[in-house]
């Protein structure tokens, strides 16, 4: 039900280098840009370090991840799949001919490039319906030329409503107050059925399941649908049911990586091809529990329904996969976190109530990513905290990671942007953020993952679903809240994960500013503020700077015109983040809807329209990309003479057109319409 990605996206990444111009020279680890999208390449360092088994082991669970690509697509709009088809069609047929240095079949090349970057036709992270910079005139002339009936995947008067008319499926998920969030969000996780029938459906099996010390994660694998009696039932996501197709290529790659696995990992191989041949949530809990039991294990990895961010009401989750392996040397840092898990614990300033007796099964690590896959895919996370089912957690402990070659990836990508020199006043807090800009956002990453999601624990009798729709941004909320209190807290430098406290004050300075002020520039002007992560560093921030302005805490300077978020007194700073704790904690613990609802509204979504304007302006100046992804490398068997397998290459050269055009030629198994 929770959790997952800090979000710190391209603009949480703090340039390492102070040169203003380099955004124009040359950068090697930026593959494409358009729109507000930088592709980034990612390296996989490490990897001829692994054994031969373990590389046969990345190569197959790579291929799995692969084949989960179409469920997302479906998953995200009904006609997803109809869209991207269409679009490649006429891409392809056209790109070679002279029309293709026209400014519309550019514009149309611009908007296809973003439909497989956001897996859908809705920005991966507003959730907004992309406007085409085509005209539909033109559009329908391509049609005309290119669509003949063995290749028509939808028709073509429908296919122009779905892209040109702005009313029509507007939000992927519509989370405003007082709409239908089901029937107003226009992902594929329900159809035909409104969002009192959706609460009322799971409140009775939930009602069932009562007592049940070991609750089923009802709804997680399903879309919710009316029969042609008018019943509301579920068509279940597994092997004979729904995605059918891709689920057998998964579970064809998966069975390859359980010969070459080790016996810990051949357990919950298995048990994830059951779960996948089943769909029964009560395998999937299997496989959780065993998955996340092995911690020993070197390659690793995330392939299922994970996450439900996608999702209005936060059950219905979106399939992901990361294949990934252990970076021994940055572990050491987490691994010193994990050994004192219990003495944060202890010390969280909240009510003692409220805190784990005993914090089990810390188990956290850096990674470096191999493979991304589904929704972790163009666009990732940078940490992930798994598995999501609250008993599993409490009672078995969950694996927590941090990938240091995505964040490397990224600060790589964002070196001499400018942006700190833009956006922040003060050189000795530049100066900072040079010296610990990557530290204090990899600790934080650590401290938010690794302790901050696991800490806590609920009142008797309050049962976690009491937050309904601002769930995820407080739990995001809570896991921040408490990684920041503990990046300032002495006790950091005395276990050595910090040579001194300017680290944290690089962090604090720099989340403020970006909650308050940066990370506005992701969002179009005149709208609020919607994705959770976004709305909890708002929260935080916005929460912050009125409950110290008495002290002046933090305050918004302008000088020339400009404003800029300074943070005046770290240290009450980290007294207000302590105290904010405490409250988002027994928001939690309570399940007290109300208070949780007024933070949010209060705090997370109202923005100020001229301030907005003018942080767009600053960063469109920069010519800064606010959102970056990736391209995969690619893997390759190399065979002896023999036919046998000797080696795995990993590869650099991917291009990002030429990637999703390989990936929906060679991984795409699923009908248009399913
Ligand atoms: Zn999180």
């Amino acid at each position: 039900m929770m959790n997952k990605f800090l979000g710190l996206t391209a603009m949480g990444i703090f340039a390492v280098s102070t040169m203003a111009s380099a955004q124009e020279a040359e950068q090697p680890w930026i593959v494409d840009r358009f729109d507000d999208i930088k592709v980034i390449r990612y390296e996989v360092p490490g990897f001829d370090n692994l054994t031969l088994k373990e590389k046969q082991y990345v190569y197959y669970l790579s291929e799995a991840a692969k084949c989960g690509r179409d469920i997302l697509f479906d998953q995200n709009f009904k006609y997803g799949l109809a869209v991207r088809r269409t679009l490649e069609t006429l891409y392809t047929e056209g790109r070679n001919t002279a029309e293709a240095e026209s400014e519309e079949f550019k514009a149309m090349e611009k908007y296809l490039k973003k439909v497989w970057f956001a897996n859908g036709i809705h920005h991966h992270y507003s959730n907004d319906k992309f406007t085409p910079e085509f005209s539909e005139e033109w559009f329908r002339g391509q049609l005309a030329l290119y669509i003949n009936d063995d290749n028509r995947q939808i028709d073509n008067d429908l296919l122009c409503r779905i892209i040109f008319d702005k009313e029509l499926y507007a939000s992927r998920l519509n989370q405003k107050a007082g709409v239908d969030v089901i029937t107003a969000s226009a992902n594929n996780y329900y159809e035909g059925v409104n969002q009192e029938e959706v609460e009322a459906f799971y409140a009775a099996m939930a009602a069932a399941d009562e007592g049940n010390p070991e609750p089923i994660s009802y709804g997680l694998n399903s879309k919710l649908v009316k029969d042609e009696n008018g019943e509301i039932v579920e068509r279940v996501w597994h092997i004979g049911g729904m995605y059918s197709p891709a689920i057998e290529q998964i579970v064809f790659w998966l069975e390859k990586a359980k010969k070459v696995a080790n016996p810990e990992q051949r357990k919950y191989v298995q048990a994830l091809i059951d779960y996948y041949r089943t769909g029964d949530l009560a395998l999937f809990d299997k496989y959780n529990i065993l998955w996340v039991r092995d911690t020993d294990t070197n390659v690793d990895f995330v392939n299922g329904f994970i996450e439900s961010y996608g999702d209005p009401l936060g059950r219905k989750a979106s399939w992901e996969s990361v294949v990934n392996f252990r970076d021994v040397e940055a572990c050491k840092r987490t691994e010193i976190m994990a050994a004192n898990a219990q003495w944060f614990e202890d010390h969280a300033p909240i009510n003692p109530a409220y805190r784990k007796e005993e914090v089990k099964g810390v188990s956290a690590k850096v990674i470096t990513v191999a493979m991304l896959g589904g929704d972790c895919f163009p666009a990732t996370a940078i940490g992930i905290n798994l598995p999501n089912a609250d008993w599993i957690r409490k009672e078995h402990g969950s694996k927590s990671v941090t990938i240091d070659n995505i964040t490397y990836a990224y600060a790589k990508a964002a070196e001499g942007n400018g942006f700190n020199e833009e956006f922040v006043l003060r050189e000795a807090d530049r100066e900072r953020m040079r010296l610990y800009g990557k530290l204090s956002d990899d600790l934080h990453t650590d401290l938010h993952e690794c302790l901050g999601h696991g800490s806590g624990q609920l009142a008797p009798g309050t049962k976690g679903d009491e937050l309904r729709t601002y769930s995820s941004t407080l739990e995001e909320a809570r896991a921040d809240l408490f990684a920041l209190y503990y990046l300032g807290d002495e006790k950091l430098v005395e276990i050595g994960l910090i040579p001194t406290l300017d680290v944290a004050w690089a962090q604090y300075s720099k989340y403020i500013m970006n909650g308050m002020q940066t990370q506005l520039s992701r969002i179009e002007l005149g709208k609020d503020v919607e994705e959770s992560h976004m709305r909890n560093r708002k929260l935080i921030a916005e929460w912050c700077y009125e409950k110290g302005k008495a002290e002046n805490v933090i305050e918004i300077v302008e000088q020339d015109g400009k404003h800029y978020v300074v943070v005046n007194d770290f240290v009450r700073l980290r007294e207000l983040f302590g105290e904010l704790l405490c409250e988002v904690q027994r928001i939690k613990s309570e399940g007290d809807y109300e208070a949780g609802k007024a933070l949010v509204e209060n705090y997370a979504v109202k923005v100020d329209p001229e301030f907005h304007a003018e942080v767009i302006a600053r960063n469109q100046a920069l010519n800064i990309e606010p959102y970056g992804g990736f391209v995969n490398p690619s893997y390759e068997l190399v065979y002896d003479k023999k036919g046998r397998i000797i080696d795995v290459k990993v590869c650099y050269d991917s291009q990002y057109v030429e990637q999703h055009l390989e990936y929906s030629k060679n991984y795409s198994f699923l009908p248009t319409m399913n």
